[in-house]
């Protein structure tokens, strides 16, 4: 199993077993808070920061500010969001005596583990209709136990686990997106203050042009559109970029950070 650096989802191997949303997995956690510690790998994406923006009521960049780490993907070229880890043992910002302070707010990569998920390989677009639904695959911890069976929709309760599903194939959509636009963007070409306005811009629609009073989806796509927008007018200004060589299909999440 291989974590996608940029998203913080996890791939799978060919031969894993894979999960629908009616599917059961045996899988009892015994609540000891390790999964929480030693973690500088907890990427989240808008969906998260917005439910812990509304949980905290606060605004979608105080929690940026706050309790996350913001950095630019090495590879990738886009901002991406962390959680903050405090202390000798590397510690999630939100664990509190082994229990979780932002438990039913907390971000779907945490909900879902043991699980982790991928969208399985098409030749169709990410995001668009046709998709296929995000497979979940029980990854190999060593903690828990089996004496629990549970459907994943089940061990998902808290969530809206369709629309999380919606969200994820438009995520992935929109961040490799991103990603291509940002490896057309030189920066020796352009200097370093027009590549960090240019983050800034990305950074905004993408993680901070929020009201969390307002429904978050909605404005999800109004965010996609609009940088869509910026990108046709950042290309316009910047003039024409050197044609590359036509990428070859990729996997079903995009490369690594
Ligand atoms: S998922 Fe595993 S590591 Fe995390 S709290 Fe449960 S038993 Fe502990
Ligand atoms: S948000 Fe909660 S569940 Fe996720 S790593 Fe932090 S303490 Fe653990």
């Amino acid at each position: 199993m291989e974590q996608n650096k940029a998203t913080g989802e996890m791939g799978k191997n060919e031969k894993e077993e894979t999960f629908g949303l009616g599917d059961a997995f045996a899988f009892a956690c015994q609540r000891c808070g390790k999964c929480c510690q030693n973690r500088g790998d907890l990427i989240i994406n808008p969906k998260d920061i917005f439910r812990l923006a509304r949980f905290f009521g606060r605004s979608m960049e105080y929690i940026v500010d706050k309790y996350c780490d913001f950095t630019i993907g090495a590879t990738s070229n886009v901002p991406i969001v962390r959680l903050k880890t405090v202390g000798k043992r590397n510690a999630c910002v939100f664990l509190d005596n082994k229990k979780c302070f932002v438990h039913k707010s907390k971000p779907f990569i945490c909900a879902l583990f043991p699980l982790g998920r991928d969208i399985p390989r098409t030749d169709g677009e990410i995001g668009e209709g046709e998709a296929p639904a995000p497979a979940y695959i029980l990854q190999p911890v060593k903690c828990g136990d089996s004496s629990q069976l549970n459907t994943v929709e089940e061990w998902l309760v808290d969530y809206d686990v369709h629309e999380e599903e919606e969200f994820f194939r438009l995520w992935m959509r929109a961040f490799r997106a991103v990603m291509e636009f940002m490896g057309s963007v030189d920066e020796k070409e352009i200097g370093r203050e027009q590549m960090g306005a240019i983050w800034q811009v990305v950074f905004v629609y993408l993680y901070a042009n929020y009201d969390v009073s307002l429904d978050f989806m909605t404005q999800f796509t109004g965010n996609t559109e609009g940088l869509n927008k910026h990108f046709a007018e950042i290309a316009r200004v910047l003039g024409p970029a050197e044609p590359s060589e036509p990428s070859e299909p990729t996997d079903s999440l995009p490369p690594l950070v």
